[in-house]
C-alpha cells in the first residue's frame, strides 16, 4: 500500500484559460499549491502578464499566455510555443467563459456565435491541441468547466445554456475518445459564485435574496470553494474517473 499523496501535482504543468482572475485564477493558485507549474491565459497581454508578474511574486513558477481562445489560430500557435520551448501541457482547463442576457427574440446572431465560440468552440480548439500532445504521452488531465445550466435552461441565458450543455457532452465525448490513451477528461459545475460575471446580479437585491433563498447552502460560492474538485480532477486521485460532471453548488442542482 503506498502512502504517496494522491493529489500531488508536482512536476506537472496546467493551462488554465481565463485564469487572470474569478474561478480560473483560484483554480491556477490551487494547483500551484499543489506543485504544478503554470501557463495562465486572458486575452489582454498586459493583465495577462501583470497576473502572471502577481503569481511569481507569490512564489509560484507561471508563464502568461495572452491569446483569444476563440481564435483558432492563436491557439495552434501558442501550443507550437510551448512545445518549442519544452513546456508539456499536463493539466488543461477549459475556463474562460463569458455572460450575455438577454432575451432570444432580442438577440443577435452574432452574440450568440460569440457566447458559443467562447464557452463551447475554444473547449473544442484548447482539447484537440493538448489531446494531440498528451495521446503520445500516455498520460493528461482535461477539465472543461460547465455550469448549472449544462444541467438545465434559464430563460435570457440561452446561448450560455447551449454552450453549457455542450460542455457536458463534449466532456463525455473526448472520454470516449482519449480514456484508452491514458487522459482523463471530466466537467466540473459551479453553482452561483462571487466573481466579476456576477458583479450585475450580486448587487441586485431580489437577485441576491432568490440565489441565497434557493442554494441550500444558503449563500452564494467563492472561487475558492473549486479548488478542491479541481486538484482531484487534476491529479492521480481521479485515474478512473472519465466523462463526469461534478457539480460544485452548495446544492443547488438538487433542488433547482
Ligand atoms: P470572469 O469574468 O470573472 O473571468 C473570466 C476569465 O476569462 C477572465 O480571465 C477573462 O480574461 C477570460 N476570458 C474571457 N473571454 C476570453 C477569451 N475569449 N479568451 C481568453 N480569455 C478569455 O468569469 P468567472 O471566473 O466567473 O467564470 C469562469 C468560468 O466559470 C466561465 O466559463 C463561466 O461560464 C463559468 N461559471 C461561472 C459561474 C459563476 O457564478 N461565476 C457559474 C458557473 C460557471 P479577459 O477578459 O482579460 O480576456
Amino acid at each position: 500500500m503506498t502512502t504517496r499523496n494522491l493529489f500531488d501535482l508536482t512536476g506537472r504543468t496546467a493551462l488554465v484559460t481565463g485564469s487572470t482572475r474569478g474561478l480560473g485564477r483560484a483554480i491556477a493558485e490551487g494547483f500551484a499549491a499543489a506543485g504544478a507549474a503554470l501557463v495562465i491565459n486572458g486575452r489582454d497581454p498586459n493583465k495577462t502578464e501583470a497576473a502572471a508578474q502577481e503569481m511569481r511574486d507569490a512564489g509560484m513558477t507561471v508563464r502568461a499566455a495572452a491569446f483569444d481562445v476563440t481564435d483558432e489560430k492563436a491557439v495552434e500557435a501558442v501550443f507550437r510555443d510551448l512545445d518549442a520551448e519544452g513546456i508539456e501541457i499536463d493539466i488543461l482547463v477549459n475556463n474562460a467563459g463569458i455572460q450575455h442576457r438577454q432575451p432570444m427574440v432580442e438577440l443577435a446572431l452574432a452574440d450568440w456565435q460569440r457566447v458559443i465560440d467562447t464557452n463551447l468552440t475554444s473547449a473544442f480548439l484548447l482539447g484537440r491541441e493538448a489531446a494531440k500532445r498528451m495521446i503520445p504521452r500516455g498520460r493528461g488531465k482535461v477539465i472543461n468547466i460547465g455550469s448549472l445550466t449544462s444541467e438545465l435552461a434559464r430563460a435570457t441565458v440561452i446561448p450560455y445554456t447551449v454552450a453549457k450543455g455542450g460542455i457536458r457532452l463534449l466532456t463525455k465525448g473526448m472520454a470516449a475518445e482519449w480514456t484508452p490513451h491514458g487522459i482523463q477528461a471530466n466537467a466540473i459545475g459551479p453553482g452561483y459564485m462571487l466573481t466579476e460575471m456576477n458583479e450585475a446580479l450580486t448587487s441586485n437585491p431580489d437577485f441576491d435574496a432568490w440565489v441565497k433563498g434557493r442554494t441550500p447552502a444558503g449563500r452564494w460560492g467563492r472561487p475558492d470553494e473549486l479548488v478542491g474538485t479541481a486538484i482531484y480532477l487534476a491529479s492521480d486521485a481521479s485515474n478512473y474517473v472519465s466523462g463526469q460532471l461534478i457539480f460544485v453548488d452548495g446544492g443547488m442542482i438538487s433542488v433547482l
